[in-house]
């Protein structure tokens, strides 16, 4: 039978927030204790990180062990998932350089994702190689693992049909060694990508509208105090709307029943709320302090796991170590089949042998 295995990462261009708690983390935790898996491998991906940020390595370097601390504050397990950085695999360089031959030009540039990231950093006119190519790049990371499954937010899945392309044409132009990988969307529609607290499509790092993993409880209920909401619910008697609410939105992706009995036990459920809600009687401020209630109790365990891991950073950076030297050995044995696909293997004894025999 073939082996599951996960391959997933993040950019260490700051620290997690909560969009990528809902969007894959959490998911990544579940994954990885459900013992459904053979393997889990979680990057750090700096080089990926530095295509775009190629006058700030700083940024990148320090933001190494922020990213580390969040994934095991929360709770993915040197024991049972490899974490590991990209750069220190310079098997994936290799990769991604033949992976090159097998993409266009105008393929590349028609990846919405993309598209949308050059605008948002005024790539328009210069975009870096590197930066634009990336795809390419996710491409080797996800196959060299030959990675059944790539749990991530909604924005990746260009990059996935991206990786499918090169493995069909890589399979079929050499021989069948690397594997499809399957996209893994979280469940829950308001996961897939979690807006900022401005409202706006996107959490994220780069757009300064995040709540993160680390922040302290203060910081927590103030950004949920200023959460954009319903801007026609002027007066608590005001029916109220559920479109573009992002103090709703929340809910959808951190709500379970149980914290209506520990905090809010006049409603049964997230729908008996949004009726009242809709209706018109509830004000703003009550849903608040509720998702105020349930963030506070999510994100606690979490910061004080990572305040634990935070007084052993060596400790922090022999895991990344180890998970490199692991992730690297199961790239060279990927790269080795590689390179026999693809007739690159010349000193193989065999290949000498018949070389040897033409000239005789
Ligand atoms: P950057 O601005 O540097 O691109 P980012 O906040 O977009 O940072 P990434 O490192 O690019 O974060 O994304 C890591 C993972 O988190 C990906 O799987 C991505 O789909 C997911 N993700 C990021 N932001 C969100 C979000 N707001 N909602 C759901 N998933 C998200
Ligand atoms: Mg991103």
């Amino acid at each position: 039978m073939m082996k599951k295995v996960i391959l997933t990462g993040d950019r260490p261009t700051g620290k997690l927030h909560v969009g990528h708690y809902v969007g894959s983390l959490r998911e990544r935790v579940r994954l990885q204790n459900s013992g459904a898996y053979d393997s889990v491998n979680i990057m750090i991906a700096d080089a990926q990180a530095l295509t775009d940020n190629i006058d700030q390595p700083e940024k990148v370097r320090e933001n190494i062990a922020e990213v580390a601390l969040d994934y095991l504050a929360c709770g993915l397990d040197p024991q049972k998932s490899t974490l590991f950085i990209q750069s220190q695999i310079p098997e994936l360089c290799e990769l991604s350089f033949y992976f090159m031959d097998l993409v266009t030009v105008s393929r590349l540039q028609r990846n919405p994702t993309v598209k949308a990231e050059i605008q948002m950093r005024n790539f328009e006119a210069s975009i870096p190689v590197g930066f634009f190519t990336y795809p390419i790049s996710q491409a080797a990371d996800i196959t060299i693992f030959k990675a059944t499954t790539v749990p991530v937010g909604e924005d990746q899945m260009p990059m996935l049909e991206q990786a499918k392309e090169i493995v069909r044409r890589f399979n079929a132009a050499y021989s069948p060694v690397l594997v499809e990988p399957e996209i893994l969307l979280p469940q829950n529609e308001a996961c897939l990508r979690l807006p900022g607290i401005d409202g706006k499509a996107k959490m994220s790092k780069s757009l300064g509208n995040c709540i993160y993993l680390s922040d302290e409880p203060d910081a927590i209920r103030a950004k949920i105090m200023e959460m954009y909401t319903d801007p026609t619910h002027l007066q608590v008697k005001d029916p109220g709307h559920l479109e573009g609410n992002t103090v709703f939105t929340y809910l959808d992706a951190f709500c379970q029943e149980e914290h209506f009995s520990r905090y809010l036990p006049d409603y049964a459920n997230l729908d008996e709320l949004k009726a009242h809600y809709i209706r018109g009687g509830l004000g703003d401020v009550k849903v608040k302090k509720f998702l105020n209630s349930v963030l506070q109790e999510t994100l606690e365990p979490i910061r004080l796991r990572r305040r634990e891991y935070e007084k052993d950073i060596p400790e922090v950076f022999r895991i990344l170590k180890s998970g490199s030297e692991a992730a690297r050995e199961i790239a060279c044995g990927t790269m080795d089949e590689v390179r026999r696909a693809m007739r690159l293997n010349y000193f193989d004894e065999d290949f000498i042998h018949s070389q040897a025999d033409k000239y005789l």
